[in-house]
């Protein structure tokens, strides 16, 4: 059991977050491995090789987001970042730069708990075969047959509005931002764009979203970008 529980490393500098977070994850079965500095992280990572990373963003030798991008050049491990409030261009750097999702504090223990869930859920999804159904509330995707249903009935998209769709099935769960999502459905260019984003986000929630007004599949995250709720279906 305790050799099967995922394996966290942790990176950050204060005593009482490490406090914080030791307690949580111990009493969930989590195994840690806990470093203070980003240097020491980073040496952690290659020997022990984690489920998952948490990561402080303020650390004391180096930025959390050197480190996202140091642990990218040679892993896919999951990283959550952990940013107190007015750093929100330093989140939105770190995912730029390969970091999965983030948490702003002071967070709850819920909170945290669900989003290394889906973080390990994605891992364990991505190191599979890409399935080939997605399922939220009443929305059916066929990923391998370009069909969307609502409930039951089939509805049309248009390109754009299916390559962002499909961009966001691709990442369920995770938040994605404004420049990841133009860069990856209209390319590089049009990293600045957002407004596009917005007019066809609006267009996706009119034709899946139950209340457009009151979105539960595509979730603004202010000031960052967006998150699609769902899971895959296994083939
Ligand atoms: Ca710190």
């Amino acid at each position: 059991m305790a050799e099967a529980s995922p394996l966290v490393l942790l990176i950050e500098d204060e005593p009482q977050m490490r406090r914080f977070l030791r307690a949580m994850l111990a009493a969930r079965g989590y195994r840690l491995v806990e470093t203070e500095t980003g240097a020491e992280g980073i040496a952690q990572a290659t020997t022990r090789n984690p489920d998952l990373v948490l990561l402080d963003l303020g650390l004391p030798d180096m930025d959390g987001l050197e480190v996202t991008r140091r642990l990218r050049e040679w892993t896919a491990v999951p990283i959550i970042v952990l940013s107190a409030r007015g750093q929100e261009q330093d989140k939105i750097d770190a995912l730029d730069g390969g970091a999965d999702d983030y948490l702003t504090k002071p967070f709850s223990a819920g909170e945290l708990l669900a989003r290394l869930r889906v973080a390990l859920r994605h891992a364990a999804h991505a190191a599979k075969a890409e399935s080939s159904t997605f399922k939220v509330q009443d929305v059916d995707v066929d990923l391998a047959r370009r069909v969307v249903l609502r409930g039951g009935e089939e509805i049309h998209l248009t390109p754009i509005e299916y390559k962002l769709l499909t961009t966001l099935i691709r990442h369920a769960g995770k938040v994605l931002t404004h420049r990841q999502l133009l860069g990856e459905v209209w390319g590089p260019a049009y990293a600045g764009q957002t407004h596009y984003l917005r007019v066809y986000m609006a267009q996706l929630r009119h034709k899946l979203e139950r209340d457009p007004a009151r979105p539960q599949i595509l979730i603004t995250e202010p000031g960052v970008g967006y998150r699609l709720k769902g899971t895959r279906i296994e083939p």
